[in-house]
């Protein structure tokens, strides 16, 4: 089987430089971004059709309107974001949704099933595997062993960024001159990076220890 590869992209730092790795090897084709009603999903779905369309690859939305019923994470609900990266545990609790990325995988696997491609590419990074276990190599092993019996073309689960920490992925991205400006990484629902939530501050201090103060500027200043 020829290489032809769909990611997973929701629009954030993470999956920008997966996607930014992997697009010419892996012949990334497909973007798949899922709405399930995250406060951000509107700007994530924004975020997700302009990388897609740098990088000259289809890009996909996919509704679970079901998640979101059955779901009281911050993500979606009135409560309180978390704000810093200081109780990374509970935090992790409070953005919690149930079986999402073993659910996106396996949705990403019934498209590659029917349309043919070989891998299946996720930001899962050794920063946020420490907290969710869904972010996990394990776990992106095991999605690919479910494959070999619940599809017929067997596709593999890549995470190029399980080795690295935020601080390493922007790096790669300031290196390798990816379009961080595309980036859409708050958990907020206002148009601009609130700055605040934890998704934000660990981009925010990932850029301040590369060195960065142009990205900072264009993302959390107003
Ligand atoms: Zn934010």
């Amino acid at each position: 089987m020829s290489n032809k590869s769909i990611i997973l992209l929701s629009g954030g730092l993470d999956s920008l430089v997966c996607l930014g790795l992997c697009k010419d090897e892996y012949n990334v084709s497909l973007a798949l971004t899922f709405d399930y009603g995250q406060k951000s999903a509107k700007k994530e779905i924004e975020a997700s059709a302009k990388i897609s369309e740098y990088y000259n690859i289809s890009h996909k939305v996919i509704k679970l309107n079901w998640l979101e019923e059955i779901t009281n994470t911050a993500l979606v609900s009135d409560k309180e974001l978390p704000q810093g990266i200081d109780k990374p545990e509970e935090s992790a609790k409070a953005v919690w949704v149930p079986n999402r990325n073993g659910l996106f995988l396996n949705i990403a696997g019934s498209f590659a099933d029917s349309g043919n491609y070989s891998h299946i590419i996720i930001g899962a990074n050794k920063e946020e595997g420490e907290t969710f276990p869904d972010n996990t190599e394990e776990f992106a092993k095991r999605a690919e062993a479910l494959f070999e019996y619940s599809t017929l073309n067997k596709p593999k689960v890549l995470v190029p960024l399980i080795n690295y920490d935020k601080n390493a992925i922007v790096n790669i991205a300031l290196k390798k001159l990816m379009p961080l400006e595309l980036v859409q990484s708050c958990y907020g629902e206002e148009s601009k990076h609130c700055g605040r939530c934890e998704s934000c501050t660990r981009l925010k201090n990932a850029l301040k220890h590369n060195g960065d103060t142009h990205y900072i500027k264009l993302l959390f200043e107003n």
